[in-house]
């Protein structure tokens, strides 16, 4: 269980708390100014990102010490959490609301529009998270359909992110002032700025999931395609055996090696009950 399930979530699940997703957290004027900056205004992320980059550079001791900081601070204000899609599908089960929305990530990073993420909301008609929407400078989107806000019924937006899954992006959850939950993200290491800094930068910015993947050998045919999707570097191969396996200590749970598995011979298992991940976020 992460730390946001125990101070957010009363013990369980954070992102399961419907009330993390409700009109009375937006209810602070603080959280309202900073998703109108977020949105609006694409270019922070990219300073960030930079200044990541430069952070590699620095002596390991001042490096430590500035990616704690960063770390805590973003606990605070923006943090995510990887989740598998049956947990999306739980988080869609009480969400009233959905929008997609180019992703500012790959806006900043390809340059392009990318429909990869999802404003969600548990009040009728999105409530005051999709008033801000509106209401915001949207400047960065671009092309032919960027014009307002695409709204999508609950089921289109799991059949979207399913096909999201299919394509090997990574499904996370995001926060907005911490413990208000807005968005939902569909990542890969290269394009995900919030991946490079988890992962590449080891700048953690989001949480594993609850959850880390486990290869039955028995069904296992060593087709290698589990690996080619694996964002994390996650999945060994054994040439003595002709079998994958997972090395739990890099896998983040996310889920997406299972759907690349056409034997099924993935299965996603309890964090808590993995004595080598337990206690990994
Ligand atoms: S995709 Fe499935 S069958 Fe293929 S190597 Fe991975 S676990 Fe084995
Ligand atoms: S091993 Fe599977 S569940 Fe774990 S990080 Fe890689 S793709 Fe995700």
């Amino acid at each position: 269980m992460c730390e946001f399930c125990i101070k957010h979530g009363e013990g369980k699940k954070w992102y399961l708390q419907a009330k993390n997703y409700s009109d009375d957290l937006l209810n602070d004027i603080d959280r309202r100014r900073y998703i109108e900056d977020f949105l609006a205004k694409p270019e922070h992320l990219e300073r960030e990102a930079e200044q990541l980059d430069s952070l590699d550079k620095t002596p390991k001791f001042i490096r430590g010490i500035v990616k704690r900081l960063v770390s805590r601070r973003m606990k605070k204000i923006h943090y995510g959490q990887v989740v598998p899609i049956e947990e999306l599908e739980r988080i869609f089960g009480f969400v009233n609301s959905v929008v997609r929305i180019p992703c500012i990530c790959r806006h900043i990073t390809l340059n392009q529009e990318k429909r990869y993420c999802y404003g969600i909301s548990i009040e009728p008609n999105g409530g005051k998270y999709f008033e801000i929407m509106r209401a915001i400078d949207l400047s960065y989107l671009h092309g032919p359909d960027s014009v307002g806000l695409e709204s999508l019924s609950r089921e289109e937006a799991l059949s979207s992110i399913r096909g999201h899954e299919h394509e090997g992006l990574c499904h996370t959850i995001w926060s907005f002032h911490t413990p208000f939950i807005g968005g939902i993200c569909n990542c890969d290491r290269s394009d995900c700025l919030a991946m490079r800094a988890t992962v590449t930068h080891a700048t953690p910015i989001m949480f594993r999931a609850e959850y880390v993947a486990e290869v039955d050998p028995g069904e296992c045919i060593g087709c290698r395609e589990c690996m080619r999707v694996c964002q994390f570097g996650a999945i060994g191969y054994s040439a003595g055996t002709s079998k994958a396996a997972v090395d739990q200590r890099f896998c983040y749970g996310c889920g997406v090696c299972r759907s690349a598995c056409a034997q099924n011979a993935i299965r996603l298992e309890d964090r808590a009950k993995a004595p080598v991940a337990a206690g990994l976020w």
